[in-house]
């Protein structure tokens, strides 16, 4: 038989010492990270190897598991927090973050309904509506905290769906049943792989999602969309839904968004804004207007997570119509009844999970360790960085811009001025495409900087994205120095 003390977790005592230690981890880490490569020169299944397969069957010192933390986990991670990181998209994890992170594990609420989280529950209404005022957005949106945008834009759907008159998916599901017509949702070439999942899931089906061309700037085109959903009415399909980028994942590109809206109007559509990147510009007011017409849609997604300096996870989904969620969702079981909770929300009949993260402690913990104008001079901090990027790709005659850069994420390529003029003839476009994917991975194995690529219009384009916390002009001029050596060794 186990003894009491063989049962027991550690000790307050025990514990304290313990969060010292990682305390100091933590710290050391952000001190001297920029001793490791961005990215660790290791190839599949390395680590692995070195996991003991088994689990231990007795207890080991937390001492003996800190340091195997140290020697194999913490130097092979791909660093995100490095100042070298310059890929996919921003993704910080600022002090006060981390330590509202560390509370919240402590006290482990589960946010399901006011009664057994009652301050959680009304820090994220607080929170939420701190975060819509600080974007600069009516306080018509009511909202809530998910895990990411994949999830918000998921929960979104269900309610757009729902808000379709006639389909009752929620009672009566969506196959076999006489007289629906198939769901159409609209979003252009450009927009996020999540909503196309988010259709996966919601029985909606790939083929239920219609993207339409872009312009040349890469946004959404209004006159092709209303054409799409007059086609679509015509032959059978119900039209439910228009998803609407402010920030796509390749460009940062908006598309025109109060065209949008004024078609989702008149067409009786549900306006989804998928603003999981740039939404956060919205925090300094001379970027707003770049997103002007978010603040018609029905519902937005604005990921903290990604350039709000908050540690994964934390997404924002905010929407005008909370007894649309509601009544799309709201199932609640015998054990979770309760009288008492006017005036607040049981969060989890507004969406998917039942048990919820406390989310809303760190980003209380980051707007009030920071301001609001602390957070706002570090978002454009990231954009200034970007546009003397893009000034400096500008000009250099053997480089081109691929895309407007708004925010801080520069798309761009080395194109010698030799081929100016000529990047369309076919084998110049592959040659461009291919020169380009080398000259990226060399300057990514030099270990100090990490890009990442994506293709726009068919071409092939080196992405830099800034707005990390710890980005300074030094890192992005020595990006910059390492990406011109290439060109000129290529
Ligand atoms: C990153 C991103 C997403 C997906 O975000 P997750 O939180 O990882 O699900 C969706 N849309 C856009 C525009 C993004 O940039």
């Amino acid at each position: 038989m186990p003894t009491r003390d063989d049962l027991r977790d550690l000790t307050p005592d025990e514990f304290r010492a313990a969060a010292h230690r990682v305390a100091d981890l933590a710290a050391d880490y952000f001190a001297t990270l920029e001793k490791y490569r961005v990215v660790p020169d290791i190839e599949p299944g390395a680590i692995r190897g070195r996991l003991p397969a088994r689990p231990p069957d007795g207890p080991e010192p937390l001492d003996d598991v800190l340091a195997d933390y140290l020697a194999l986990i913490e130097p092979n991670v791909t660093h995100w927090q490095h100042p070298g990181f310059m890929a996919y998209f921003p993704a910080s994890a600022s002090g006060p973050g981390i330590l509202g992170e560390w509370l919240a594990a402590t006290l482990n609420s589960v946010v399901m309904m006011w009664r057994n989280a009652p301050a959680p529950t009304e820090l994220e209404e607080t929170v939420v509506g701190w975060l819509r005022e600080m974007f600069g957005l009516p306080a018509a949106f009511d909202g809530m905290l998910t895990d990411t945008a994949s999830m918000s834009t998921l929960t979104a759907l269900v309610a757009a769906r729902h808000a379709l008159p006639g389909l009752a998916a929620r009672e009566e599901g969506l196959a076999g049943r006489d007289g629906l017509g198939r769901l159409r949702l609209y979003c252009s070439e450009e927009a996020h792989s999540s909503t196309e999942k988010a259709a996966i899931v919601t029985g909606i089906g790939r083929a239920g999602v219609r993207r339409i061309p872009t312009d040349d700037a890469l946004r959404l085109r209004p006159d092709l969309l209303a054409q799409a959903i007059r086609d679509d009415r015509a032959t059978g399909w119900w039209p439910f839904c228009i998803v609407g980028m402010a920030g796509t994942t390749s460009s940062t590109s908006v598309d025109p968004l109060p065209e949008i809206a004024r078609i989702a109007r008149d067409e009786g559509l549900w306006l989804h804004v998928d603003a999981a990147y740039a939404g956060s510009a919205a925090v300094c007011p001379e970027l707003r207007p770049l997103l002007a017409g978010w603040e018609e849609a029905d519902s937005i997604v604005i990921n903290p997570h990604k350039w709000l300096f908050t540690p994964m996870d934390a997404s924002l989904l905010l929407f005008r119509r909370p007894e649309v969620f509601r009544d799309a969702f709201s199932l609640v079981p015998e054990y979770l009844r309760v009288k008492e909770a006017a005036g607040v929300h049981n969060f989890h009949e507004y969406g998917i999970p039942l048990g919820r993260r406390f989310r809303a402690l760190k980003l209380w913990m980051i707007v009030r360790t920071f301001g609001v104008a602390g957070l706002a001079a570090r978002v454009r901090e990231g954009c200034r960085l970007a546009a003397l990027f893009a000034g400096w790709v500008d000009g250099d005659p053997d480089w081109q811009r691929l895309a407007p850069a708004p925010f801080s994420t520069v798309c761009f390529r080395h194109r010698p001025a030799a081929f100016a003029g000529r990047e369309d003839e076919p084998t110049v476009a592959a040659q461009l495409d291919a020169h380009n994917e080398a000259l990226m991975a060399r300057v990514n194995a030099d270990g100090s900087v990490f890009l990442s690529s994506s293709r726009l219009k068919g071409r092939y384009t080196i992405r830099l994205a800034l707005g990390n916390l710890r980005h300074t002009e030094e890192h992005v001029a020595h990006a910059w120095a390492l990406l011109r050596e290439a060109g000129r060794a290529a």
